[in-house]
C-alpha cells in the first residue's frame, strides 16, 4: 500500500548527523529562526547524499536541491538592509495573518507550516511563529472582510503551505469564500507539488474543482524539480481544468545562469504549466548568500528574453523593500544613485532597490 502523505510529513527530515550542523539546525530551534525539515522525496531529488554533501565557503551546498533545503551558518549573518518583514505586510493588515495591499486583492497566510522549509524564504521569520493552520475565528473575519470589501476580486490562499491542511480544512476554508462571493478568484499558492507530491490526490483534486474559479501557483526554482511524479501531479490540475502558473526565485548558485533559467522556463510550458513570475530576491534577513546583485539580475533577464519566447518567458519582478508592492523588472527602473537602484512604481512614486556586491 502507498503511504499516505501526511505519514510522510511526519517522517520528514529535521535534523543532520554530523556535529557542526545538527548544532547549527538547534541553534536555529533555539532563536525561533526557520527551523529544518525536508521530505526524503525532496532530497533524493538531489545528486549527493544530503549527509556528506559538498559544501562551499559558506557552508552552501553545492547541490542546487540540497542548497535550498539545508541551513547554513551563512543564515546568521542579517545586514543593515535585510529585514523580518521584507515586504512590510504588517502594514497592510487589518488583521492578523490578512494582508490587503493591492485593492482587488487579499492574500491570507494560511499556515507556518510547510513540507520543505526553503532557506530563501521570505517569510522565514514569521513561519515559526504562525506554525498552526488559521483558526475558525480568522476564517470567519476573513469572509465578514470580504463581504464589506466588494472590490476584492482575488483572495491568494498562501502561507506556509496552504497544502499541509487536510482536504477538509480546505474546502471548509473555501467555502467560506465562496459564501462571500462566487467570482472571488482563488489563487492557491504552494510548494507541495515539488516537495511532496503525494499530496495531490484525485480526492484533492475533485474537491478543488469544486471551489472554481480556481488558479494554482507553485514555486519552482530548478528544472531537477520538475521530476516525472511531479510532472504526472502537474497533468492531474491541468486534467481538473484548473489553470498551474509557475513563480521562481532568482538564487545564487542554484538558479543564477541562462542555461538553467531556459532549460527551466521552457519545460515548465511543455509540461502546460505558465512560467508567471521570476523574482529579485528580497531583502528578508538571513538570506543575503542566496541574493544576486540587481545588475546581473537584469543582465540574466535580457539574456532570457533573446533565448525565450514569449510562451516561455516570465515577468521580472521585485517586491519593493518599503512595502510598496511588485514592480516589474526593468521597466520600473529609472535609474542608480550610488549603491541603489531607483525605482518608480505604477502611482508615479520612487523606491530603492540596493546594488549588492556578486
Ligand atoms: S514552501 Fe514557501 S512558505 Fe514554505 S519555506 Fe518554502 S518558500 Fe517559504
Amino acid at each position: 500500500m502507498q503511504e499516505s502523505w501526511q505519514n510522510e510529513m511526519r517522517r520528514r527530515i529535521t535534523d543532520l548527523t554530523d556535529e557542526q550542523n545538527s548544532k547549527l539546525i538547534h541553534e536555529l530551534v533555539q532563536k525561533n529562526a526557520l527551523p529544518f525539515a525536508a521530505t526524503d522525496y525532496w532530497l533524493s531529488l538531489a545528486d549527493e547524499d544530503y549527509r556528506t554533501c559538498k559544501r562551499d565557503d559558506r557552508g552552501v551546498p553545492l547541490d542546487p536541491i540540497l542548497a535550498q533545503a539545508l541551513p547554513s551558518p551563512a543564515e546568521l549573518e542579517f545586514s543593515a538592509l535585510e529585514s523580518i518583514d521584507p515586504l512590510n505586510e504588517s502594514t497592510h493588515s487589518p488583521y492578523p495573518r490578512i494582508v490587503h495591499q493591492y485593492p482587488s486583492r487579499i492574500l491570507l497566510r494560511t499556515t507556518g507550516e510547510c513540507a520543505l522549509f526553503c532557506r530563501h524564504c521570505f517569510r522565514r521569520s514569521l513561519l515559526p511563529q504562525e506554525r498552526g493552520f488559521i483558526s475558525e475565528s480568522t476564517e470567519n473575519k476573513l469572509t465578514d472582510y470580504l463581504k464589506a470589501h466588494q472590490e476584492v476580486r482575488e483572495v491568494l490562499i498562501s502561507g506556509g503551505d496552504p497544502l499541509t491542511a487536510s482536504d477538509a480544512r480546505l474546502a471548509k476554508l473555501f467555502t467560506g469564500i465562496r459564501e462571500a462571493g462566487a467570482n472571488i478568484l482563488i489563487r492557491l499558492c504552494t510548494r507541495m507539488p515539488v516537495s511532496l507530491p503525494s499530496r495531490v490526490s484525485p480526492e484533492f483534486l475533485g474537491m478543488l474543482k469544486g471551489f472554481k474559479p480556481l488558479q494554482v501557483v507553485l514555486h519552482i526554482n530548478h528544472p531537477k524539480e520538475l521530476s516525472d511524479v511531479f510532472i504526472e501531479k502537474a497533468g492531474l490540475f491541468l486534467e481538473a481544468g484548473l489553470p498551474v502558473h509557475s513563480q521562481t526565485v532568482l538564487l545564487r548558485g542554484i538558479n543564477d545562469n541562462p542555461e538553467t533559467l531556459v532549460s527551466l522556463f521552457s519545460r515548465l510550458t511543455r509540461i502546460g504549466i505558465d512560467p508567471y513570475y521570476l523574482f529579485q530576491g528580497d531583502l528578508a534577513a538571513g538570506t543575503g548568500h542566496f541574493r544576486v546583485p540587481m545588475s546581473r539580475g537584469l543582465a540574466l533577464y535580457e539574456e532570457l528574453r533573446k533565448q525565450l519566447s514569449g510562451l516561455e518567458l516570465p515577468r521580472f519582478a521585485v517586491d519593493a523593500p518599503d512595502g510598496a508592492g511588485k514592480l516589474y523588472l526593468p521597466e520600473s527602473v529609472v535609474g542608480r544613485e550610488g549603491d541603489f537602484w531607483i525605482l518608480r512604481a505604477p502611482d508615479g512614486s520612487l523606491h530603492r532597490y540596493p546594488e549588492e556586491t556578486d
